[in-house]
């Protein structure tokens, strides 16, 4: 796959657009804050985006309809030799049981799902040297984080 050399706030910015939208479009308050890092990352831009859209998609679908006060984060910094990307919903978290499966690919709680929204991601991620850690708390939310190696 074809890479380049990027700063990881002009990808974001360029996706914020796209967020902010489709998080108004579905009541979720969206809350960003991306850091202007002096390293950059060798990635294929459209590649990346695509897995911050699945990241996306999965919190809008991980709110409960009835549900108030949704916020949807997207958070950039650096860290070590390392950008972190981190996205984080307050949705209805992730059972422990369920959490073992995610990832696998066409594991999914959802009628319509294809369970291959995140072994996607991780395919992309590994694919960039990178990493993707999830954390979650039923009730509480979801916390997706992406490291991906600085290369100058
Ligand atoms: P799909 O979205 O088609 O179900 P994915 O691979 O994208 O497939 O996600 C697999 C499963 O992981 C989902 O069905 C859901 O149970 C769980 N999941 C993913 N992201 C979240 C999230 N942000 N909050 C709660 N559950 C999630
Ligand atoms: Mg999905």
């Amino acid at each position: 796959i074809k890479k380049q050399l990027m700063k990881p706030h002009e990808v974001l910015a360029s996706l914020e657009y796209i967020f902010q939208s489709e998080c108004s479009l579905h009541n979720i308050n969206f809350i960003s804050s991306i850091e202007e890092v002096e390293g950059s990352i060798f990635i294929n831009e459209t590649m990346l985006k695509q897995v911050m859209l699945n990241l996306l998609r999965n919190a809008i679908e991980a709110f409960l309809p009835e549900q108030k006060n949704k916020e949807f984060q997207l958070e950039c910094k650096s860290e070590d030799n390392l950008i972190k990307i981190i996205v984080s919903d307050n949705g209805r978290g992730i059972p422990e049981e369920i959490m073992e499966k995610i990832g696998t690919p066409f594991f999914t709680t959802k009628d319509k799902g294809n369970g291959l929204g995140l072994p996607l991601c991780k395919k992309i991620v590994e694919d960039h040297e990178g990493d993707m850690k999830v954390t979650s708390e039923v009730g509480i939310g979801t916390t997706f984080e992406i490291s991906i190696p600085i290369k100058y």
